[in-house]
């Protein structure tokens, strides 16, 4: 009989690993809330844009292919440089050739949408899991109000802690997958998105702070993507850095909103960007993992029939490390069903 297995998230780590799994075993997602996680992507008249993560950069010609074959033709590619700035806003050329950064044409959670189609899983929606329970011959998930069985159980979330602490799982391995999370770091980031119904005649992609002194971490430019902004329109993606969104827990979004449009305003020496036509705000609680935690657990969960993926065991805030640990928790689970 073909094995069945749960992954819970579909961001980038559990999109890979439902791939990987896709001739090995039948695969269900349950997702919180929806298909991308923190690979998010808005529409608004006519606009689409990034607001979580904004692209994608593989590391190498067989990452980069392997993304081009999934996507395919709805791979957006984006070429144009990443300048820098100082806590002065003193702006900056920066390095030269920087590689392809890749989204998706309607949007970067198309990537993720992507994968999944690809690896054959039924995805719920929506559906977030409540509660795991470890039996003699698998697990059984708890979500949307329905517990059932499964072989196997890779688990993404970097919020996961919490639904360990809860498990009905006698091991010790259960402990120190809670304490190792529980040490990890996440920054918080607000992330701003603001339309604006003018272009602008600058040569670069990005900005991005060097010294982290700034208000401001990174402004990027999503008309830059292929089918993202109709020409004549501009949409700047502000992340306020980790400190001033750390240190603001209480900031509403229209107080984000309108520090970033300030700090935009005053970083281009453009005062029409303090005025956007409308904008859009997110708070991502746990944007990017401060470090890393002990990747042997990846090892000593395998023989409890759990992979761990996701960016919080990269210990690196990057979409292709994320791809990589779900790639290779399913690919090793496969094994060994
Ligand atoms: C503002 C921002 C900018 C960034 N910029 C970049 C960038 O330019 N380039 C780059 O490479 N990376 C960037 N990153 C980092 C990148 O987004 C992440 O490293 C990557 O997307 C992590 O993927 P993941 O699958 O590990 O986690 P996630 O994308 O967080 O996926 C986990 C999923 O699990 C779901 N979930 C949680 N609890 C449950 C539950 N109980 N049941 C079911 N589902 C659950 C969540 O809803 C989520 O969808 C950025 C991140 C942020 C926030």
């Amino acid at each position: 009989m073909t094995p069945n297995v749960c992954v819970v998230g579909a961001g980038i780590a559990g999109a890979g690993a439902a791939y990987a799994l896709r001739e090995r075993a039948a695969v269900t997602v349950f997702e919180a809330d929806a298909i991308g996680g923190r690979m998010v992507s808005g529409t608004r008249d006519g606009c689409v844009y990034d607001y979580g993560a904004n692209y994608v950069d593989p590391p190498d010609e067989r990452v980069e292919a392997q993304l081009q074959s999934v996507v395919g033709d709805d791979l957006a590619v984006t070429t144009d440089d990443v300048w820098i700035f100082d806590a002065e806003g003193t702006i900056e050329e920066g390095r030269p050739n920087q590689g392809r950064k890749l989204s998706g044409r309607n949007g970067i959670d198309e990537i993720v949408e992507a994968y999944l189609d690809a690896s054959g899983a039924t995805v719920h929606e929506q559906t977030p899991v409540d509660h795991l329970s470890r039996t003699d011959d698998g697990w059984r998930v708890t979500a949307g109000g329905e517990q059932r069985p499964f072989d196997a159980l890779v688990v993404t979330p970097p919020t996961c802690e919490v639904l360990f602490e809860d498990a009905d799982w006698e091991a010790d391995l259960r402990e120190q997958l809670i304490a190792a999370r529980e040490r990890q770091s996440y920054r918080t980031i607000d992330s701003v998105a603001l339309h604006y119904p003018f272009a602008l005649d600058v040569p670069y992609y990005a900005l991005v702070n060097t010294d982290k002194d700034h208000a401001v971490g990174w402004l990027s430019r999503d008309s830059c993507k292929p089918g993202h902004v109709p020409d004549g329109e501009e949409i700047l993606i502000v992340q306020l850095s980790p400190a001033w969104s750390a240190g603001r827990p209480e900031a509403t979004p229209e107080q984000a909103a309108e520090a970033a449009a300030d700090h935009a305003a005053t970083l281009l020496a453009e005062d029409r960007l303090a005025d956007p036509d409308w904008w859009d705000h997110d708070r991502f609680t746990h944007a990017l993992p401060g470090d890393r935690v002990n990747p042997a657990l990846v090892e000593y969960a395998l023989p409890h029939d759990l992979g761990l993926a996701g960016d919080w065991l990269a210990g690196t805030g990057r979409t292709h490390a994320a791809l990589e640990t779900g790639l290779d928790a399913g690919r090793r689970l496969g094994k060994r069903l």
